[in-house]
């Protein structure tokens, strides 16, 4: 079988744009092995309109069901290769299985960058989070720290020191490189306490995170105590379909994308969290939104070529 639609990544993007393209009939395959995506990481999302506080698990399990119900093929497989011959693409996974398709929609999303110390893992969810904006709220009244020195960072810090009693911001530079106006605003904040030349080089805790241990002592302590930590020190696509499929990106290899979400190869569209699109705001808002762009115009697309 050919498929209409191989859609590469199993976040919010690619469900969306099954959806819309099942409800054009176009023949649609989902390929990724994390139900949801990334958005099945989130403890509580409460910024999706219409499903108020949900948990990021079950709004994954939802998203999936609809695009099933509609009629996706499922494979809980990564793809590994995509090669196009003679106009039709050649999708490659990791379980040996080869699938084809006329069209491709990656929604490969982005990594996190790790601190890369030894128990990060084990405290995803239990005191340790990649996206402020998304837990903040968990952390109401309670001491947080905040990694990282960047706009994302100052902004996280900045944003927490309404929430949280307590904020620390460490960061291994000698200076915070955020723009002016935020750490302007951050310095104000009487509940921020900034620690600089200072990586963490430990986290600890029993059943969740309660301390983090630090290169260097501050104000004579090696440990500060906290409730959470966010670790703000960037998130960036793979490149990996990029590379192969010879697809522009920019410095950080963001897949460059126009208005209908169409890259600079012919029959390849990318939605979401790996794009430039959305002024860069990566969200699942945005994310349903590229994927159902992506998937309107390859229906247009493949409307004008022969069936
Ligand atoms: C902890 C946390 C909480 C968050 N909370 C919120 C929130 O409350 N509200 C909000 O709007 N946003 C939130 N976000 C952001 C949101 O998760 C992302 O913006 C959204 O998931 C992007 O969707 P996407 O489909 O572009 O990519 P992703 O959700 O990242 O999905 C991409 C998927 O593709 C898979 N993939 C990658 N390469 C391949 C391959 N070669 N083959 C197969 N699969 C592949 C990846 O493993 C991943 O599962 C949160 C993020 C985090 C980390």
């Amino acid at each position: 079988m050919i498929y209409d639609i191989a859609i590469v990544g199993s976040g919010p993007a690619a469900y969306s744009a099954s959806i819309y393209a099942s409800r054009y009939k176009l023949s649609n395959i989902i390929f990724g092995k994390i139900v949801g995506g990334t958005i099945s990481e989130a403890h509580m999302v409460c910024n999706y309109p219409g499903l108020q506080d949900i948990s990021g698990i079950e709004l994954s399990a939802k998203f999936e069901k609809q695009a099933k119900d509609l009629g996706a093929g499922i494979a809980y497989e990564s793809v590994v290769d995509i090669k196009k011959v003679d106009g039709i693409f050649h999708v490659y996974t990791d379980r040996n299985n080869q699938f084809e398709a006329k069209t491709v929609i990656l929604t490969t999303g982005t990594e996190r960058n790790k601190l890369m110390l030894p128990d990060e893992e084990k405290y995803l969810g239990k005191g340790l989070s990649y996206c402020a904006t998304c837990d903040a709220m968990f952390y109401r009244d309670k001491t947080v720290a905040v990694v990282g020195g960047k706009n994302a960072a100052v902004m996280s810090a900045t944003m927490l020191s309404d929430i949280a009693k307590k904020v620390y911001l460490i960061y291994r530079g000698t200076e915070l490189l955020g723009e002016p106006m935020w750490v302007d605003q951050l310095m104000a904040r009487k509940n921020v306490e900034i620690i600089l030349k200072t990586l963490p080089i430990g986290l600890e805790g029993e059943n969740r995170l309660e301390r983090i241990k630090l290169s260097q002592p501050y104000n004579g302590e090696q440990y500060v105590n906290v409730d959470g930590v966010f670790i703000e020190i960037g998130s960036e696509p793979d490149g990996l379909f990029a590379d192969i499929l010879g697809l522009e990106v920019d410095g950080k290899k963001y897949i460059k994308v126009d208005q209908t979400q169409a890259t600079n190869v012919e029959g390849i569209w990318a939605a979401g969290d790996c794009t430039t699109a959305s002024n860069g705001f990566r969200q699942v808002v945005t994310a349903v939104g590229e994927g159902g762009i992506a998937a309107n115009a390859i229906f247009k697309y493949l409307s004008k070529r022969p069936r």
